[in-house]
């Protein structure tokens, strides 16, 4: 049991709907109910997948934002351009191969 498993769903609907409150079990149902009556749905239980993802996500904005104001201080200093700097960063993000090579690399 991790902090990322979806809870039961039997007890812990996936999700309901923000237009009507109609509770809905599981994440296909939800999808089925967005589909046919263009409602949203309001997910209160995630999949382990999204929850993973949700977190991931938000691991890489904080690093990100280190990262940032790092190359901030070069612009600020007048040793590279915000443009320079934005032309370097287009190829240097491939954050899934370089997760692959981090995990091989430390088994
Ligand atoms: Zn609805």
């Amino acid at each position: 049991m991790s902090r990322f498993d979806q809870k039961d769903l039997a007890t812990n609907p996936y999700g309901k709907c923000k237009d009507c409150g109609v509770s809905l079990e599981t994440e296909d149902l939800a999808r089925t109910h967005m589909t046919d009556s263009r409602h949203c749905v309001w997910i209160l239980n995630p999949s382990r997948q999204r929850n993973i993802e949700r977190h991931v996500d938000s691991e890489i904005e904080m690093a990100l934002d280190d990262v940032f104001q790092d190359l901030y201080r070069l612009v600020e200093r007048e040793e590279a351009t915000a443009d320079e700097i934005e032309k370097a960063l287009s190829n240097a993000c491939y954050l899934d191969d370089e997760w692959r090579k981090f995990v091989d690399g430390s088994q």
